[in-house]
């Protein structure tokens, strides 16, 4: 039984003398792991098909358990973000991120979609060289991604007022950011917390703004390199504790 897919192609490992292990996301059925039989010997042109964070559509057979892949062709090959220092590590990052908080074969489109529409996005940006604030919208678009990703995933964060006092963030307030307590915390109510995120006035909307629009919406927002500090932090926060 032959078997189609649209696949975004995230990770592989080699597997025996000349296979290889697939890790692919699919808009027909999410997470899916599929061997590919001798993809390691110098004439198989299939593996060029499935580079990393190629997008393709791939056909496995399938007679039992994970099946075996069986053709593939190249639609989308993102090559400008290979050939970008800072876009492929973010990409790099999302990857690992990616693979730890998405269960295999759950089909979510929606998934499919924001992952393909930040690669285009990270694709985009990587072809403008040598500008600074080029390297800080990548970041940003990435740390959007995964906080999107996270609400996805059922990990949303309140950004509206202080969990704890409902009190309205301004600069006085001194807000930070605790996922241990759901989302943002007042400066008062913060004292008796550990382990939290600084975040100015400019993090707080921008972290508004990831909520309440679509990725591609978001590259028009040119945040400065602070609300990116800040937004790695609570990133790498959130992480943390999803991975605990
Ligand atoms: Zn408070």
């Amino acid at each position: 039984m032959k078997q189609n897919y649209h696949a975004i192609a995230l990770d592989k490992k080699d597997t025996g003398e000349m296979d290889r292990l697939y890790t692919f996301y699919t808009r027909e059925n999410g997470l899916i792991r599929v061997p590919a039989k001798s993809i390691r010997k110098s004439e198989a042109k299939l593996a060029a098909q499935v580079e990393d964070f190629v997008l393709a559509h791939i056909t496995v057979v399938k007679n039992y358990g994970r099946g075996t892949l069986a053709g593939a062709v190249a639609e989308e090959y993102f090559d400008g973000l290979h050939m970008h220092y800072v876009a492929l590590s973010c990409v790099d990052h999302v990857r690992k991120v990616f693979l730890t908080v998405v269960q295999e074969q759950e089909r979510d489109e929606q998934v499919f979609g924001l992952l393909l529409a930040y690669l285009r996005k990270i694709e985009e940006l990587s072809d403008i060289k040598d500008h600074v604030q080029n390297d800080e919208q990548i970041k940003w678009i990435t740390y959007a991604f995964l906080i999107k990703l996270f609400g996805i995933q059922g990990y949303v964060f309140d950004v509206k007022k202080c969990v704890a006092c409902d009190v309205l963030p301004t600069a006085q307030t001194h807000t930070v950011f605790d996922v241990h307590n759901g989302g943002m915390i007042c400066g008062r109510c913060a004292q008796k917390t550990i382990n939290v995120c600084a975040m100015d006035v400019d993090t707080i909307k921008s972290l508004r703004a990831i909520y309440s629009n679509h990725l591609p919406m978001l590259s028009k927002i040119v945040v400065h390199q602070t609300v990116n500090k800040q937004l790695q932090n609570i990133v790498t926060q959130i992480e943390k504790w999803i991975m605990r």
